[in-house]
This record gives C-alpha cells, sequence and structure tokens, in this order.
C-alpha cells in the first residue's frame, strides 16, 4: 500500500551555500523534512516540505514530561551512486518499540518507509561522496497535546529531517569507566531511544571531559561492576580469540550496528559471547595481555577503536593502530553498504523509484 504524501518543494536550495565534503556533524540540514500528525487515531497530514520552525503552545506535553523519542540512521550511495539505505526496517520497528515504551502512538512500518525513502531520494543531492560522509537521518516523534498534567498525550507529530555528515570522533576516544552516575536501569527507559535519556547522561559526560576523556564507559546502575554503554555506542572487546559484548538485559540499547556487527562476526568464524561483562574482567585480561581489542559501535560512528579505558587510578592503554577486528568490520560495513561485496544478508535497501527492494 502506498499512502499519500503531499510534497512541497523548495524554491530555494540551500545546497549550493554548503560544501558537503566539510560539515560539521549536525549542524547543516538539507532541504526538505517530513512531517505527520497523530489525530483521532490515526496518521494524516503527511507531508514533505521546506525545513521550517514548528509551532508548539507553551503547554505542549513533550516540554514537561518527556514524550519524545528518536532514531538515528544514515544514508549513503553505492558504488553506482544510488542513494541506499541501511536496514531502515529495523530502525522503523525500534521507533515503535520506543513508542510502546514511553507511551506514544506507534507507526505503520511501511508509513515509515515510505516517508523516509521519498524525502531521501528527494534530497539525494546532499549525500556527501567522499568516504566518511553520508546522510544522517533523523526520524523522531513527540507529544502535541497542550495540557498539564502527567498523562499520554493522545496526539503527536513524527517528523524526519536529514544532514549532510562526516565522521563523528576523528580519532581513538579514551574512555572514563563512570562508577558514581547511571545511564539507565533495569526496568527504566535505556532501551528506548528516548530523550531523556540523553539529557540524563549530560552532565556525567561533562564531568569526564573536564577531567580529559572523551566519553564515558557506563556500568550498570546497581553495582557500578558491569559494563554497559559507553555514549550513544554499544561496545565489543576481543578478549583472547572471542569477541565480547554485553548482553541485552534490560538497559543497554538494541544498537543495530551492534546487531550487524555480530552477525559479520559470527559468519567469519569468530566466537561471540554476549554476555555480562565486569571492569575487573577487562582489567584482568589486560593485565594477562589478552585485551587485545575495545571498540565503540554505532550508525554515527559505525566503528571506533577504544585508546584508553580509565577506572579511578588505573588504566588501559590499547593501540588501535594494531588493532585488526575494529578496522575490518569498519571496511566491511562500508564495503556492503557500497555495494562493493556481496550484500548477503539482505541489509541494502536502494532508495531509488524502482531499484532494488
Ligand atoms: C542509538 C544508540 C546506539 C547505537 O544504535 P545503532 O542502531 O547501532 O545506531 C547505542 N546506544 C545508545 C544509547 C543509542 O542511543
Amino acid at each position: 500500500m502506498s499512502y499519500p504524501i503531499k510534497i512541497e518543494k523548495t524554491t530555494q536550495s540551500r545546497i549550493n551555500q554548503v560544501d558537503l565534503n566539510r560539515v560539521a556533524f549536525g549542524r547543516t540540514f538539507t532541504d526538505h523534512m517530513f512531517v505527520a500528525d497523530y489525530v483521532n487515531g490515526e496518521w494524516t497530514n503527511l507531508e514533505i516540505k521546506p525545513v521550517s520552525d514548528i509551532l508548539i503552545h507553551p503547554a505542549n506535553l513533550t516540554l514537561h514530561y518527556g514524550q519524545a523519542i528518536f532514531e538515528g540512521m544514515k544514508a549513503g550511495k553505492d558504488k553506482d551512486g544510488q542513494p541506499v539505505l541501511f536496514r531502515p526496517e529495523m530502525n522503523a520497528r525500534r521507533l515503535n518499540f520506543s513508542a510502546r515504551r514511553m507511551c506514544m502512538a506507534e507507526l505503520p512500518e511501511e508509513l515509515f518507509l515510505q516517508a523516509l525513502t521519498t524525502l531521501v531520494d528527494l534530497d539525494a543531492d546532499w549525500i556527501p561522496e567522499n568516504e566518511d560522509g553520508a546522510l544522517y537521518i533523523r526520524p523522531y516523534m513527540i507529544a502535541m497535546d497542550s495540557f498539564i498534567g502527567v498523562a499520554a498525550s493522545e496526539t503527536y507529530r513524527f517528523l524526519i529531517f536529514l544532514m549532510p555528515v562526516g565522521p563523528y570522533y576523528a580519532n581513538p576516544v579514551n574512555l572514563w569507566v563512570e562508577r558514581k552516575f547511571a545511564r539507565a536501569v533495569k526496568g527504566g527507559t535505556g532501551e528506548a531511544k528516548a530523550a531523556g535519556n540523553y539529557a540524563g547522561s549530560l552532565y556525567p559526560a561533562r564531568l569526564a571531559r573536564q577531567r580529559g576523556f572523551d566519553q564515558l564507559l557506563w556500568t550498570d546502575a546497581i553495582h557500578h561492576k558491569w559494563v554497559e554503554e559507553s555514549g550513544t555506542m554499544n561496545v565489543f572487546f576481543i578478549i583472547g580469540d572471542a569477541a565480547v559484548t554485553p548482553s541485552l538485559d534490560g538497559s543497554i540499547l538494541h544498537g543495530i550496528t551492534r546487531d550487524s556487527v555480530i552477525t559479520l562476526l559470527k559468519d567469519k568464524g569468530y566466537e561471540v559471547q554476549e554476555r555480562p561483562v565486569s571492569v575487573d574482567e577487562l582489567f584482568k585480561a589486560y593485565d594477562k595481555g589478552i585485551l587485545r581489542e575495545a571498540f565503540g559501535v554505532g550508525t554515527a560512528v559505525v566503528v571506533i577503536p577504544f585508546k584508553s579505558i580509565t577506572d579511578e587510578d588505573r588504566v588501559i592503554e590499547l593501540d588501535p593502530g594494531s588493532f585488526q577486528i575494529a578496522p575490518m568490520l569498519k571496511s566491511e560495513l562500508n564495503a556492503i553498504k557500497k555495494g562493493l561485496i556481496e550484500d548477503k544478508f539482505g541489509w541494502v535497501h536502494h532508495v531509488g523509484v524502482g531499484v532494488g527492494s
């Protein structure tokens, strides 16, 4: 089925004012956005139009009680210059997972995909062609009721806008093990991509930056013993011959890159262990000389090596230049997206009309 999306094209494209190969992450926007409203139990007013401000009432529920969820994904171009998305149906599904947790309206997956592909197709000229460049896509949903009372909104707005981006981090990162604050707790909202989770992470992240670190390594909220995530990345450790990543046990975001990395590693014959990993285990493995690599994975960074992990007065220092698996995963993922190697898992979604899936 096809949804009726009204399209109003800009008469003044801004694309010539932008150097697509030199954009700062998250500050440059393409010409168009998608907007839809959830009213009386259905999604209506489906529209693609020039990017503009949105009007909200001072009593808008989102501003007070935080019903807001988002997704993050990327569009690139394959070797033939065709725009491609990576596993977009996973984002559609996860948005609805987040919506259920935050008591918000769900969005039909087909509508998500149609809106996304129509918008990306329209603004495809904004996709940077350089190695690390891509169009970063931000689908999100907010509550729209104007009402002061802690209750679920009855109206919502879903939007998608696009940003040409370069690499998220230029260099390998230095981590601080967070043992006081928590990002998420089992039973909380950490598994949802809910806006408030990120607000709560800002202060601890600032303290870590003041101490000279790039990012936090979050530990579990109860014991501050088990490794969870780093910033907005899932984490992997190569211990001996095995790739180890914390199991998804209720407080960790279900990363699509994480899932893809696990699939790739298993396909290449690596042993992958999804299980609890303690900070102490990392230090013991490091002392024994078997902590070979540590890296973060996520849509924005793809794969980023960790250079050091500091836990109070002890430090793990790694040499990202010697890593084998992290760079292999990054180039493998990029090659699949570019169509340079076989897409054996069916991850690549062609955007252009009538092309592929
Ligand atoms: C988005 C996000 C990730 C990474 O998920 P991807 O689907 O791989 O982009 C990991 N952790 C957190 C907290 C996130 O918000």
